[in-house]
C-alpha cells in the first residue's frame, strides 16, 4: 500500500510539471475564468491519472490521493478550478468499474470541489497552511466515502492510518513543488521583460533594438517592402537636468516614453535607445514616415510636462533614413538617419529631417 501511495507522489509531481508546461502564465485567482476551468480540468485528468495507481481494497473499492490535483488547483484557480476538477474526477471513477462506489465517489468528489472552492476563495494564508486545511477537508469525505463502501472495519482503520499521514506529506510536497514552478516561472518572465524593456519608459531597450531592427529589415527585404528608421533625440536636455535636476530629467523621459507609445500604438515599435534617444521603427515608405515623424514632433512640441508642480515644454530632432530608397543594410540605414538627426540640430532643432548625400560632408 505504501509502495503505491509512493507512486502516486511521484505522478503527482509529474502531472503538476506537465501541466504547467502547458499555461505560458501562472493560474491564480484573477486569471479568465476559461484559464482556471482549463486548469482544473487538467488537474480532473491527472486525478484520473492517479486511479489508474491506485490501491485496490477489496469488493472494488480503491484509494488513491486523487484529491491532491483538486486541493492544489483551487489554491490557486479558485472555484472554477475546483469543479472542473472535481466534475472530471468523479466522472472517471466509472472508468474504474463498482458502479456504487463509483457514485458514492462521484458526490464525494462533488462536495470535496464546491467546498475547495469555497474555502480557497475565502483563505487567504500561507500556501502550505491553506492546503493543508484543503487536504484535511477533503480527507473527510475521503474518509467518510471509504467507510460507505468498505464493510471491512479493519482494513477501513487499516487504511485510513497510512492514507492520513501520506495525503498530508503529498499535499505539502505537490503544492511546494508548484509554487516553485511558479516562481522559476515568474522569475523566468521578469528576466525576460527586464532584457527586452527599458526600466524608466517601458519602450524596449536599445538590445532589443538591434534585435527587431534586423528582423524587421529581412521581412522587409523578403516582401519587398519599405522600412524607415526614425530616431529623434530631446533638444537642450542637459538645460532641463540643469533646471529641474536629474529627477525631474527622469519624470519627463517617463512621461515622453508614455506619450510617444501611445502615438506609435500599432502603427510602428518605439525604443529608447539611451539618455534621451529614441527611435521608431515604421514599416512605410518615406513619405508616410515623414507625415508620421512630424505628427509625432508637433504632439511633443504642445504636450505639457509636469515637473515639480510647473508646466514644462520640450522639442525634439528627428532624422529619418527608408530601405530600401536611401539605404540597403542595417549599419547605413542607422547611420543615415543618424547623420540626418545630427543635421536637424544643425539647421536649429525643432525639426525633422531625412537623410541626403550632402550631409554626409557636414559630419
Ligand atoms: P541637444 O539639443 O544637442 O541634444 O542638446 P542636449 O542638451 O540634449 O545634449 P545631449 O544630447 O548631448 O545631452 C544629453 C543629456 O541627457 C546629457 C545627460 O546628462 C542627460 N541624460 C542622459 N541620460 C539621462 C537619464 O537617464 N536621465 C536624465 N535625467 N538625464 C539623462
Ligand atoms: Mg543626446
Ligand atoms: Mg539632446
Amino acid at each position: 500500500m505504501f509502495k503505491q501511495f509512493i507512486a502516486n507522489s511521484g505522478i503527482l509531481i509529474a502531472g503538476f510539471y506537465l501541466i504547467s508546461k502547458f499555461f505560458p502564465s501562472n493560474i491564480h485567482q484573477q486569471s479568465p475564468v476559461h484559464m482556471r476551468l482549463l486548469a482544473g480540468a487538467f488537474c480532473g485528468l491527472l486525478s484520473i491519472v492517479l486511479m489508474f495507481f491506485s490501491i485496490p481494497l477489496g469488493h472494488g473499492v480503491i484509494s488513491d490521493l486523487r484529491h491532491v490535483p483538486l486541493v492544489v488547483v483551487s489554491y490557486y484557480g479558485g472555484m472554477p478550478s475546483a469543479l472542473a476538477a472535481g466534475i472530471i474526477m468523479g466522472t472517471g471513477r466509472f472508468l474504474f468499474g463498482n458502479p456504487f462506489a463509483s457514485i458514492v465517489s462521484f458526490f464525494t468528489s462533488l462536495a470535496i470541489a464546491i467546498g475547495c472552492g469555497w474555502i480557497s476563495q475565502r483563505m487567504k494564508r500561507h500556501i502550505t497552511i491553506t492546503t493543508f486545511w484543503l487536504n484535511v477537508y477533503s480527507m473527510c469525505f475521503v474518509s467518510l466515502a471509504l467507510f460507505i463502501n468498505m464493510p471491512d472495519a479493519h482494513t477501513y482503520t487499516q487504511t485510513l492510518v497510512v492514507f492520513w499521514p501520506i495525503s498530508i506529506v503529498a499535499t505539502y510536497v505537490a503544492a511546494n513543488i508548484c509554487k516553485d514552478i511558479r516562481q522559476s516561472k515568474d522569475m523566468l518572465q521578469h528576466y525576460k521583460q527586464w532584457a527586452t524593456t527599458d526600466f524608466l519608459t517601458g519602450l524596449y531597450n536599445v538590445r532589443q533594438f538591434h534585435t527587431l531592427f534586423g528582423q524587421h529589415l529581412e521581412q522587409a527585404k523578403e516582401e519587398n517592402s519599405c522600412l524607415s528608421l526614425i530616431l529623434f533625440d530631446i533638444d537642450r536636455f542637459k538645460l532641463i537636468n540643469d533646471t529641474y535636476g536629474h529627477d525631474g530629467g527622469d519624470v519627463i523621459l517617463r512621461d515622453l516614453g508614455e506619450l510617444v507609445r501611445s502615438l506609435v500604438s500599432k502603427d510602428g515599435i518605439a525604443f529608447r535607445n539611451g539618455g534621451e534617444e529614441f527611435s521608431i521603427l515604421l514599416s512605410s515608405c518615406e513619405h508616410e514616415a515623414v507625415t508620421f515623424a512630424e505628427h509625432i514632433r508637433t504632439t511633443i512640441e504642445r504636450h505639457p510636462f509636469f515637473v515639480q508642480q510647473q508646466t514644462v515644454h520640450i522639442t525634439i530632432s528627428i532624422g529619418i533614413s527608408v530601405f530600401p530608397t536611401l539605404a540597403t543594410n542595417e549599419s547605413e540605414l542607422f547611420k543615415q538617419a543618424d547623420i540626418a538627426l545630427y543635421e536637424a540640430k544643425q539647421q536649429g532643432r525643432n525639426r525633422t529631417i531625412v537623410y541626403k548625400k550632402e550631409y554626409l560632408h557636414e559630419t
